[in-house]
């Protein structure tokens, strides 16, 4: 790439394109934006003026291993001299038959049995909510379509998911659309739930212990398992949505193994193919899927799925990143980063007066703003996150905010070095902003 060209594309960039949550005004009216990332190698990224950065949000929470990786990219053209694309609608294809057994067999014998693929995050929770809504119908459970979800949770941004989600700016214009909700903050609420609602409620759905996009707000040590206990003493069903926490970032490589919980479903994406193409899954269990089985004329069948369905590129660069937690032990190895992440953390926030509050599970973590002397919230308004996120750029980190909330989650396989530089990074790029 040309140095002059950068300039060409950034224009190019503010014509044509829209950003996802992204106030677009700001994005044309800024000089230095956007950065335009042209390669990746490992934990590092590198844009169009050969600047390096630290990907400090695994490129919004999907990189696993790092970039450009050879045994992901070696499965990726390894199938893409085969074929990129047929369907999985009567159909099937090798990469998609061996991925289902590999996850299948990442839990406990006969438990998550049945794997659903589809394209992203948003599409896995929509495929739980239909699969849990039309198992009711097919089992004579009629009227019972409501979902229990969380303040603060974020499921996605299509219809059925975003009503699921308890984030107002997300959610409050379209909040008479989709599902039913009763949105609650704690297991108390759960238990003030009067009868006749929980007689109608098909399904909980919680993102376990932590809330990605409320700003990394971690629940009580046992949540997991109290919820399990209800929803099996009401007969509610269970959805884990494991888009953000799946895949090790939580030390373990799913979230639910920390309390040794099995959902009714579990949704899967954004780390499945080690952050390299889109793909997601839905699993599920033999007693969910077998009451989709009956003649073609009962019209019991799942009648849903995506073009993309069981992708073979993505389904093989799910095999490969999978190749790469087994090869190199990526899990065993997580102990130490994420004590050096913990302790190097818990140094900064202590020291430095903008940061308050610190919430880390495993390799996530997130540390509000807050005024040096009072210790109060910031003005949200004044995009203080927003600023320092854009300054740590100059001192080689790439991460986003929460509004007010400095998150960190380094793809697993960042060095405790790099670790190190992050936070540093993060610390002084906070300086600049608040001196
Ligand atoms: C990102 C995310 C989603 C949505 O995934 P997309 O791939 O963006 O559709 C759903 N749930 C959680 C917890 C997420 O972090």
């Amino acid at each position: 790439m040309m140095p002059g060209n950068t300039e060409k594309l950034r224009q190019l960039d503010k014509e044509h394109l829209w950003h996802p949550f992204t106030q677009m005004q700001a994005w044309r009216e800024s000089g230095d934006d956007p950065v335009i990332i042209a390669s990746g190698e490992g934990v590092t990224l590198t844009d169009t003026e050969g600047n390096r950065y630290l990907d400090g949000n695994s490129s919004i929470w999907t990189n696993i291993h790092g970039h450009n990786h050879p045994t992901i990219n070696a499965a990726i053209q390894n199938q893409l001299s085969k074929i990129a694309h047929c369907s999985a609608l009567g159909f099937s294809n090798e990469p998609s038959i061996l991925l289902a057994e590999k996850l299948v067999n990442l839990f406990p014998e006969n438990t998550l049995t049945k794997v659903f693929f589809s394209d992203d995050g948003s599409t896995a929770i929509e495929c739980a909510c239909k699969m849990s809504i039309q198992h009711r119908q097919l089992t004579n459970h009629k009227n019972r379509d409501g979902f229990i979800a969380f303040e603060g949770a974020y499921h996605g941004d299509t219809m059925g998911a975003a009503s699921l989600g308890g984030i107002g700016v997300f959610q409050d214009r379209f909040s008479s659309l989709g599902h039913e909700v009763h949105r609650i903050a704690s297991l108390d609420d759960l238990d003030a739930l009067p009868p006749e609602v929980i007689a109608s409620v098909n399904a909980l759905i919680i993102e376990p212990l932590i809330q990605g996009a409320a700003g990394m707000q971690t629940w009580p040590a046992g949540m997991l398992k109290s919820l399990r206990k209800w929803c099996d003493q009401h007969g509610v069903f269970l959805i884990l949505d494991e888009v953000m926490t799946g895949f090790g970032r939580t030390g373990k490589m799913f979230a639910c193994e920390h309390e040794e919980v099995i959902p009714d479903f579990l949704c899967l994406a954004k780390g499945l193919t080690g952050g390299y193409l889109p793909l997601a899954a839905t699993l599920t269990t033999d007693h969910i899927y077998d009451a989709f089985l009956g003649e073609y004329e009962e019209l019991k069948t799942f009648f849903y799925g995506h073009s993309y369905c069981a992708n073979p590129l993505g389904c093989a660069a799910a095999l490969g990143s999978l190749q790469v937690f087994e090869e190199d032990n990526v899990i065993a190895s997580l102990s130490s980063k994420i004590s050096v992440f913990s302790s190097r953390l818990r140094e900064t926030v202590d020291r430095c007066p903008h940061f308050g509050e610190l919430r880390q599970v495993g390799l996530i973590a997130g540390i509000d703003l807050v005024d040096a002397g009072s210790e109060a919230a910031l003005d949200w308004k004044a995009e203080t996150g927003a600023r320092i996120c854009r300054a740590a750029r100059k001192h080689g980190l790439l991460t986003r905010p929460v509004r007010d909330t400095l998150t960190l989650m380094p793809p697993l396989a960042t060095s405790e070095h790099e670790i190190s530089q992050a936070i540093d990074a993060l610390e002084k790029a906070t300086h600049d902003v608040l001196g």
